[in-house]
């Protein structure tokens, strides 16, 4: 049956298709961590929606928040009208949010992905500025429309597009490992932020008055790499001081996923504009632009869209929401991540093959490289894609879902449940040490 589900997806879904090419199973069931195909066979699933399953595969209190829902009768969907679900969905939200913003804060409700929230939140800065350009950073991403694909790294996906924003000025992120000034030693943040600085303050060939600063604390996509900490409210204060909008995409980040609500957390700062989607819909579709209210001088209808409205999602995200704060997941997430990544650094003593282990909670990269190769300027190995690719079959065929990313697709990446126990992290990570020692052997 199995076979003829794949031949029948390989015949008929479009080419464009990711994961499903990795991943050659049809889903049957899925709870927690993991998931059971039509064979039978289980899977640890490390991908979980792509950061999307906070709770992991149909955690009880999702479950039954959407019944709920169901049960009562309340609608499904009412585009943005207000029901008692939504308002207390919202109240849930602001309750989250950094002292600072909490009484301030505006919220607008986006369509179900990710990409629309960050379109928004770049619509709602030119309107509130009358800027033009966007500064975005190289490596990172925020989606497959084609403005936000102006704004992310994969130069391959958009070179057969001709009409993406032109406006876009790609500034280095403080990648610490293959960092963009060819110097290490945590100077590649200091470097980073002294080159934005330049960058805003050049008054002949610099970028004048943008209209906002969009950035991932750890990019995701790019290959799980984490900002420096101090870098972060450098960025910041530049960003402040010239009042800037700075716009942090917790796309992936958000609603505890690195440990905190939200990853700009962990740097004491406050944005001007957070954008969310993933778990802010608890594993459903949906998306929020969070903002200063200074920033709200668009007009009525100037950002709309039909499916704004999702009480499953907003109950779904509100369950979501309160069980992380009620049962203090951020604390497992903190014991979670340190369990990672002890073992993954005493992989990488053990592999010449793993180049960097990094990540910030529950979003870790390991870095694939290749030990028979040259070395880069900091005596680093260069990325190994093909051998990050054949640690991911292996894996696959032990029975773990993991995805790739960053630059060659050279990073296994790792996004488990937030919930994830201690056993099945030890259980994932045996997995990964045996894929790794087949793949090489
Ligand atoms: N921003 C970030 C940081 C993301 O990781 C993603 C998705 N991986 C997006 C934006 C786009 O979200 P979506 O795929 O739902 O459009």
């Amino acid at each position: 049956v199995q076979t003829e589900y794949l031949k029948m997806q390989n015949e008929k879904e479009s080419n464009a298709r990711s994961y499903p090419r990795h991943f050659p199973l049809v889903i049957n069931k899925a709870h927690g961590v993991k998931i059971t195909d039509t064979e039978g066979r289980v899977f640890y699933d490390c991908l979980a929606g792509a950061g999307t399953l906070a709770l992991g595969h149909n955690h009880d209190t999702v479950v039954n928040a959407i019944r709920d829902v169901l049960d009562q009768q309340i609608p499904l969907h009412t585009l943005d009208l207000a029901t008692p679900l939504k308002l207390s969905y919202m109240q849930e939200l602001f309750s989250i949010l950094p002292a600072e913003m909490r009484d301030k804060a505006k919220i607008q409700f986006c369509g179900p992905t990710g990409a629309d929230a960050v379109e928004a939140a770049i619509k709602l800065v030119k309107h509130a500025t009358g800027g033009k350009s966007i500064l975005a950073f190289q490596g990172g991403y925020h989606g497959s429309t084609q403005a936000t694909m102006s704004m992310s790294g994969n130069l391959s996906k958009k070179q057969h597009l001709q009409s993406l924003l032109p406006d876009v000025h790609f500034l280095p992120f403080p990648y610490e490992y293959r960092c963009p000034f060819g110097v290490g030693e945590g100077m590649t943040a200091r470097l980073s932020a002294q080159y934005i600085e330049n960058l805003l303050d050049d008054c002949e060939s610099g970028i004048a008055a943008p209209c906002g600063v969009i950035v991932e604390t750890v990019q995701g996509e790019g290959g799980a790499i984490p900002a420096d900490i101090e870098w972060l409210r450098e960025l910041r204060r530049i960003t402040a001081e010239r009042s800037i909008p700075l716009i942090i995409d917790e796309v992936q980040t958000g609603i505890g996923r690195t440990g905190r609500m939200f990853s700009f957390e962990h740097a004491g700062i406050v944005p001007d504009v957070i954008v969310c989607s993933k778990a802010v819909g608890g594993s459903l579709p949906m998306s929020v632009v969070i903002y200063q209210e200074e920033l709200d001088q668009w007009q009525p209808g100037a950002h709309t869209g039909t499916f704004r409205g999702n009480q499953l999602a907003m109950a779904a995200g509100l369950a979501t929401l309160r069980y992380i704060r009620e049962q203090d997941v951020l604390h497992n997430v903190h014991l979670r991540s340190e369990q990672f990544m002890n073992q993954l650094n005493a992989m990488k003593e053990r592999y010449a093959e793993i180049g960097d282990v990094r990540g910030r909670g529950l979003m870790i990269g390991v870095e694939v490289v290749d030990p028979t190769g040259r070395k880069d300027r900091l005596g680093h190995y260069l990325p190994n894609g093909a051998l990050a690719e054949s640690i991911q079959r292996e894996c696959f065929k032990n029975g773990l879902i993991v995805e790739l990313g960053g630059r060659h697709s050279a990073v296994v990446r790792f996004l488990p449940p937030l919930n994830i126990t201690e056993q099945e992290s030890g259980a994932i990570l045996a997995i990964f040490e045996k894929s790794v020692a087949e793949a090489i052997a």
